[in-house]
């Protein structure tokens, strides 16, 4: 079962710069950042309300993110929704049709993660994702 929008990916050039501008917007700082080497990308998350938002700068020149940037500019990247069962979730909406790209795999802030193509989402980057239970 889908149960909130968990955050809001937002794909930036420099860093600095977008960390201050949301850090006056939302008036506090980011909680948590945190470095996924094995997508080349670094995150820095801001809490907002029972959401988040979440900065995603290129870390390498292969990432997901820095082709995002060379091809499109900074902007909103994926919208990603909490999901209690990921691989129930994805046996749900593969059956009916949503395209999923790559596997199941840990992402950032302790969740276990997958993505829906945008060409069967109205042109929007959905990334499921599961609280991984706390040890
Ligand atoms: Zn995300």
């Amino acid at each position: 079962m889908i149960t909130k929008i968990e955050h809001i990916g937002i794909a930036v050039k420099d860093p600095k710069k977008s960390n201050e501008i949301f850090e006056k917007l939302l008036g506090h700082a980011s909680f948590k950042s945190e470095l996924i080497e094995s997508q080349g990308v670094k995150t820095y998350f801001y809490q907002v309300g029972e959401s988040k938002i979440e900065l995603l700068e290129s870390t390498s020149d292969k990432s997901p993110i820095n082709k995002y940037l060379q091809k499109r500019g900074e902007g909103m990247h994926h919208l990603a929704l909490h999901v209690e069962d990921i691989h129930l979730e994805l046996e749900r909406l593969t059956n009916l049709g949503f395209e999923t790209i790559g596997e199941v795999s840990k992402g950032a802030d302790n969740k276990l993660i997958c993505f829906l193509h945008p060409k069967s989402t109205s042109g929007v980057l959905i990334e499921l994702c599961q609280e991984l239970n706390q040890l």
